[in-house]
């Protein structure tokens, strides 16, 4: 068999979004050239081929296309020379600050729970029909010492990454019953809250037994404590976390899924998980009115929703004309800056003081 070689280069862009993390740009590379070691076979020929990779991060590397493209371009020249192993290289100063970051908010977080660094904030879920408040959802804020405000996007990606955020999801639950005690205490008619479970805490063996203990010891009713799953979080879920969630739906809590229709999957979770409750994305929600296929797709969610006996939140609500499509749909329950941004617990009681929200605004 006799071997001919060609020297062909060919070049393609590939545009990776919603990344957090270095980690995610080098396993999706390593996939990549794993799929370059074997040969192609082309009509009966086994063709081998190299592939070489630049990468350069938005907006470190480049605020536009061309900017982006030329320092892909020169760091993949530089991957070329390397012509070893590691088939990648990094536009140094964007891996650079996003490595550095990553490194700086993973030990700062070592700090957060001790020196009284985290709050909850909880937003409003206002029922359609009648203008009221359904409940809260508590999301998690981090004043650092050492970096200042860093938002949940930012850092509960590297919690989850280093392993902390079993120890922080932990706080989030214990501070969310504790809440609602006083809340209970101080006589105000109280609406349940929901908390936010990433994936990585459904692996915690012994979730559903720590829930129980924390609601215990505030002498809380479960149904006043929800949980809400991101889809995106359950893409490696394990056998084990559907035993863990059953388990915590038979105790009574509700489980949503949230930012439904974004992560991979989203109907084969529908079957497999019990869920009393799903959230669509807040991106469906603002093109309304805007794309015709998301208005659709809207509609289609609710209705599917709905046949499994589950309710509909809709997230990321600011528009009047938002408030009037998703009511005429049928959708149960409504959350967003129309009604109302995350507000310290100071606040909540406020707010609880003005029922029934006006949908006005
Ligand atoms: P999420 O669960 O989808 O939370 C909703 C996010 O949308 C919140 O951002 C909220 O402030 C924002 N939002 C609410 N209404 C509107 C609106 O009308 N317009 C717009 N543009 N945004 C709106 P936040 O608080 O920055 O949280 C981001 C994400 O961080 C959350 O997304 C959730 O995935 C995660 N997160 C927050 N707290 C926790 C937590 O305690 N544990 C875990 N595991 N994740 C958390
Ligand atoms: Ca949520
Ligand atoms: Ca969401």
């Amino acid at each position: 068999m006799s071997t001919v070689s060609l020297i062909n280069q060919t070049e393609f862009g590939i545009l990776l979004t919603d990344i957090n993390e270095v980690d995610h740009v080098t396993w999706v590379m390593k996939r990549l050239l794993d799929t370059f070691e074997k040969p192609f076979q082309i009509k009966g020929n086994e063709i081998y081929t190299s592939a070489y990779f630049g990468v350069s991060i938005f907006p470190h590397d480049g605020q536009t296309v061309e900017a982006l493209y030329s320092s892909a371009s020169n760091a993949c020249s530089h991957a070329q020379k390397l012509n070893g192993k590691d088939r990648y290289f990094f536009s140094s100063k964007g891996l650079n600050e996003m490595a550095v970051n990553q490194l700086k908010i993973e030990s700062s977080l070592h700090e957060a729970i001790q020196n009284d660094e985290l709050q909850l904030h909880y937003q409003p879920k206002i029922e359609a029909a009648t203008g009221r408040i359904s409940g809260f959802e508590a999301l998690l804020r981090w004043q650092s010492a050492g970096l200042g405000f860093v938002p949940p996007d930012k850092f509960i990606p590297v919690a989850e990454q280093s392993g902390q955020i079993d120890a922080i999801g932990d706080w989030v639950l214990y501070a969310a019953c504790q809440q609602l005690r006083t809340w209970l205490d101080m006589g105000l008619e109280v609406e349940p809250v929901a908390i936010n479970i990433s994936g990585v805490q459904l692996r915690q063996q012994n979730l559903a037994s720590r829930i129980q203990n924390i609601l215990d010891e505030f002498n809380l009713d479960p149904n006043l404590l929800e949980i809400e799953l991101t889809e995106s979080s359950l893409v490696d879920i394990h056998d084990n976390s559907f035993d863990i969630l059953k388990h915590i739906r038979e105790m009574g809590l509700r489980v949503s899924m949230d930012d439904f229709g974004t992560g991979y999957s989203s109907l084969s979770y529908l079957k497999n998980i019990p869920l009393s409750g799903l959230k669509i994305d807040r991106s469906f929600i603002s093109d309304i009115n805007k794309d015709e296929t998301a208005d659709k797709l809207i509609a289609s969610i609710i209705s599917i929703a709905h046949g499994l006996g589950l309710d509909v939140v809709a997230e990321g609500v600011e528009e009047k004309y938002q408030v009037d499509h998703l009511t005429a749909l049928g959708c149960e329950y409504l959350q967003g800056y129309y009604f109302s941004r995350p507000v310290p617990q100071s606040e909540v009681e406020d707010i609880l003081q003005k029922q029934p929200m006006a949908l006005t605004g």
